[in-house]
């Protein structure tokens, strides 16, 4: 079993740091809040003062932080205090521009680096059942990858530094993209007189099929699971998927790359966001999408 030190406590990495716990690791915790520190001890964890103290000892570090801003920061303080041979690994969500720079900090202190963006949303890191997709090299992510098992059910290496952010945004671009797709399908099929249910059998079974009709289908009824049954409850926020739009369109504009359609769900996301809806889940758009017509 590891020391692991783990920073940053908030939706996702309070209930990832307690399965860590109750995989038998020992873990020493640290985020900026008191009441997440409380939760963080009465899971088991270890609490440090500092983040710098929270990693003296740790043969792995973990980030789950809010934006490239903050790892890079919390990398830069801890970086020079673990110790040979200790690696970090990054499970926020940011851009791949501050993901290379943090590995390259790590490179040059001789610490092995992974970038480990999740998808799963906090059931998943409830459930120990996220998905992670990693960018590293081949000996950081073979070191990574049994820790990471531990609270999550897939583990994919998607390549070097920054890899795992980039698969991150093309996926939540792809996932963007297609729930307003979706929702506007409901929308127009109400106005033609077609029952939800009947385009959800139509469609599920036949080329209109995608995840977010079939796992998180934004009408009640068809999938009970989904948050439509639940006044639209995040889930995971709209405020959310304006951030990973944001993320996809600055690395498609450092990159070169078209990409039209995830700048105008961008432009939806952000206009739902900006009516005040940026707790609603994502899949509430379709409410947005209802209120465009006859405009
Ligand atoms: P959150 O805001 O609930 O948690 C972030 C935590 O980081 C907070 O508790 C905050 O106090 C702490 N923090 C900030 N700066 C710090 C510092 N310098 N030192 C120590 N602690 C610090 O956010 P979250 O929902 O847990 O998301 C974390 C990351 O995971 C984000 O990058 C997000 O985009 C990504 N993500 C979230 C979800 C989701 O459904 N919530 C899903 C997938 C990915």
């Amino acid at each position: 079993m590891a020391n692991i030190a783990f920073i940053g406590l908030g939706n996702m990495g309070g209930p990832m740091a307690a399965n860590l716990v109750k995989a038998g690791h020992k873990v020493t915790a640290f985020d900026l809040m008191e009441a997440s520190r409380a939760q963080a001890r009465a899971d088991g964890a270890g609490i440090a003062d500092s983040s710098v103290a929270a990693v003296k000892g740790a043969d792995v570090v973990i980030t789950m932080l809010p934006a490239g801003k903050h790892v890079l920061s919390v990398w830069n303080e801890v970086i020079p205090s673990m110790g040979k041979g200790a690696l970090i690994i990054d499970c926020s969500t940011i851009d791949v521009e501050s993901a290379k720079q943090a590995h390259a900090l790590a490179a040059k202190h001789g610490i092995g680096s992974v970038d480990a963006p999740v998808s799963g949303g906090t059931g998943g890191a409830k459930g120990a059942t996220l998905t992670f997709m990693c960018g590293g090299e081949d000996k950081a992510f073979a070191a990574a990858k049994p820790v990471l098992e531990n609270m999550g059910k897939k583990i994919v290496h998607c390549g070097g530094a920054g890899a795992g952010q980039a698969a991150k945004i093309c996926n939540n671009m792809i996932l963007g993209i297609s729930m307003i797709a979706v929702g506007e399908a409901f929308a127009l099929a109400e106005k033609l007189g077609l029952s939800h249910q009947a385009l959800f059998d139509v469609a599920s079974t036949s080329s209109g099929q995608c995840w977010a009709l079939t796992s998180y289908c934004p009408v009640p009824g068809p999938v009970p699971t989904s948050p439509a049954n639940n006044d639209y409850k995040p889930g995971f926020a709209s405020v959310l998927m304006v951030k990973d739009l944001t993320l996809a369109q600055d690395a498609a504009t450092a990159a070169g790359a078209a990409t039209p359609l995830g700048k105008h769900a961008q432009e939806i996301y952000k206009a739902f966001d900006a009516a005040g809806h940026g707790g609603v889940d994502f899949s509430g758009i379709i409410q947005h999408v209802r209120g465009l017509a006859g405009k």
